[in-house]
């Protein structure tokens, strides 16, 4: 599923696919991850162009948002731009 295949090495050591990391990807970007999960996904993340355009984009996004308007991101809006990503995958 999806382009990209990433698994580079034998190294297991990490769970998170490009699929996770959309998946976790606002939980990322608000800090709310554990240490260990938040590691894994920058650890991801930094070796996979793919997902790393996808989050510097959703990260500036993010700060635009932000210092745009007070409020934080509308649950509304997270799950429409999650479902854009999954219908572009
Ligand atoms: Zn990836």
């Amino acid at each position: 599923m999806g382009e990209g295949v990433s698994t580079d090495s034998t190294d297991d050591d990490s769970s998170i696919d490009c699929r996770a990391v959309v998946e976790e990807l606002y939980t990322f970007l608000d800090g709310e991850l554990s240490d260990g999960r938040r590691i894994q996904i920058e650890r991801h993340y930094t070796g996979c162009s793919g997902c790393h355009e996808i989050v510097e984009f959703h990260a500036s996004l993010k700060m635009t948002i932000a210092s745009k308007c007070q409020e934080p991101v509308p649950d509304a809006l997270r799950q429409r731009i999650r479902d854009a990503l999954r219908a572009a995958e």
